[in-house]
């Protein structure tokens, strides 16, 4: 490979040569036999590939890749007096190219890779603990008030999946009360809503569900949370309307007991749902 010292000289002997030139007798015969060969006979007409102009003085192409001539020049002779140099200078370019690519190319198996971690340990994170809707109900008072006075008898809460790919459910309260337990207890309630994945899953729905009040007492000891299993029931069927008739526990909790322990807390009142996906999860 050519060393620096001779790139300059050669360099300067090229820009004198040019410079005699250009005064003289332009155009150089050098520049009229390069554009010969660059327009190659076999180059399709259709598909143009970008060709360095070589007409009249420019800065070196090779700029990109660390060639110095940055002043406009004669090219043909440029590039000609220090072949060996823009060879060495292109060939480094590229080796550059691709370590960059492999670099980019490595980066980006490792961001697949950890998605890949990041939708296993999902799974695994549903398999593990089950599926559940934590449902936090604010402004208790107010919903209950709203009960009694028949203005809103039930309130629902955010639709949720039972899986990554399970059925969609919503689940729903009666702070008074619903049917025959109005005036005597709080009702709650669960139902199937229509949901993304229902084509490929199990009809009737057939996994257990269990609905709990949550006793909010600090000491985790002393809580006693109301738990009520919803087992087998008549509107499990895949839903053909927005959503399905609700089922679950018309007595869920007495109206009086709902008042102790700290069942409402700052106002506010918490039901879990959680579901058994254990069979579901062969899916
Ligand atoms: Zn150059």
């Amino acid at each position: 490979m050519a060393n620096g010292k001779e790139n300059d000289a050669s360099k300067g002997k090229t820009k004198a040569k040019e410079g005699a030139q250009s005064a003289t007798k332009p155009p150089a015969p050098a520049e009229k036999k390069k554009k010969k060969i660059l327009k190659s006979p076999k180059a399709p007409a259709s598909t143009p590939i970008p060709i360095i102009e070589y007409k009249g003085p420019r800065p070196c192409p090779f700029i990109e890749f660390g060639c110095e001539q940055k002043e406009a020049v004669d090219l043909p002779s440029h590039i000609s007096t220090q072949p060996v140099r823009h060879l060495s200078i292109l060939n480094d370019g590229v080796l550059a190219m691709k370590i960059d690519t492999r670099r980019m190319y490595t980066d980006w198996e490792e961001l697949m890779r950890r998605l890949n971690r990041a939708a296993l340990m999902e799974d695994r994170m549903i398999k593990a603990y089950g599926s559940h809707l934590l449902w936090k109900i604010d402004n208790w008072s107010e919903h209950m008030a709203a009960a009694k006075e028949n203005h809103k008898t039930v309130i629902f809460s955010p639709g949720f999946y039972t899986a990554r790919h399970g059925y969609r459910m919503v689940a729903s309260i009666a702070p008074y009360g619903d049917g025959k337990a109005r005036g005597k207890s709080m009702s709650a309630f669960v139902a199937i809503m229509k949901g993304d994945w229902d084509g490929i899953l199990d009809w009737p729905y057939g996994h257990p569900i269990k609905l709990s009040l949550l006793d909010q007492s600090e000491a985790l000891g002393q809580r006693q949370n109301i738990d009520f299993n919803i087992e087998n029931n008549a509107f499990l069927r895949r839903p053909d309307r927005e959503r399905n008739a609700s089922f679950g526990a018309q007595h869920f909790i007495d109206l009086n007991m709902l008042k102790t322990m700290e069942y409402i807390k700052d106002d506010t009142v918490f039901l879990r749902i959680v579901i058994d996906t254990e069979e579901m999860l062969g899916h």
